[in-house]
């Protein structure tokens, strides 16, 4: 794997291509990882690189994320872009809408498994659980060391029966569990979803998609993603299925200024 600017000059051609379709994480990708989800803020520059982008003929752009998409819309606020919430569960922009079906018998496991995660995150100072609606997130970020292994596997365990009957989905993320409901839907197949959707309207087949994240869900977009345009992974990058990487979360906002200032070059 390939550090981005390293390479620029080859992937300089690919974003100079006629329709560009983005999709970007935020936690950790646009935005600094924060001690809570509330606290995590999309920096000016950033939101201002973002509108400039947004505002390209030929450019579409998506924030991909685990949040709920109420929320994810709500931490950036430009009304152009779309949004996918809930590891793509739920989509949302000018023109688009799309939720996946979840069955009643899944929100009620869920509550019955928030209740079980509850009872036991209790006793560990710093550890909360964000009700997402269609998923959770158990965070152990404010937990001390000790805690956070004793923690998970505790949390491992509980969930552990019910993925077993295939009634939810686990996946680890970074000092986050995740707990989903059991579709084949994720991050990469919403991105593909949206692509078909967006090349009419670009009016271009071979519009280039360029998806940039930084956690263990955004590895299915990078899969899916890797012969239909530039996949860059943010921060560490062992074992990730993306073709280039970011050293640091701060510069995105490089890659977001040099994008802005190709296409205003082209246009
Ligand atoms: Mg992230």
């Amino acid at each position: 794997m390939k550090y981005l600017f390293s390479a620029w000059e080859t992937v300089k051609d690919q974003i100079s291509a006629k329709a560009m379709l983005l999709f970007f994480d935020f936690d950790g990708t646009l935005a600094p990882i924060a001690a809570s989800p509330q606290k995590a803020h999309l920096p000016q520059e950033t939101l201002e690189l973002l509108k400039s982008l947004s505002q390209e003929k030929l450019c579409r752009i998506a924030i991909v994320s685990g949040r709920a998409l109420t929320d994810v819309k709500q931490k950036i606020g430009i009304e152009s872009l779309v949004y996918i919430g809930n590891h793509g569960l739920e989509i949302e922009g000018p023109e688009i809408r799309h939720s996946v079906t979840i069955s009643d018998a899944y929100l009620k496991t869920l509550q019955a498994v928030k209740v079980e995660l509850q009872a036991v995150i209790n006793s560990y100072k710093g550890a909360f659980i964000e009700d997402k609606g269609l998923t959770l997130s158990v965070h152990f970020r404010l937990v001390d060391i000790e805690g956070i292994i004793e923690l998970r596997n505790k949390a491992r365990a509980i969930v552990l029966p019910y993925s077993m009957k295939n009634m939810i989905k686990v996946r680890s993320g970074k000092m986050v569990l995740e707990i989903r409901p059991p579709v084949l839907w994720d991050k990469g197949k919403a991105a593909l979803w949206l692509i078909e959707k967006w090349r009419p309207v670009v009016k271009d087949d071979a519009a280039i998609a360029l998806y940039c994240g930084d956690d263990a869900t955004d590895e299915d977009a990078f899969r899916v993603l890797a012969d239909k345009g530039i996949t860059i992974v943010v921060g560490a990058h062992d074992g990730s299925a993306a073709q280039y990487f970011l050293n640091t979360q701060d510069e995105v906002n490089d890659l977001l200024s040099n994008i802005v200032q190709l296409r205003k070059s082209l246009s």
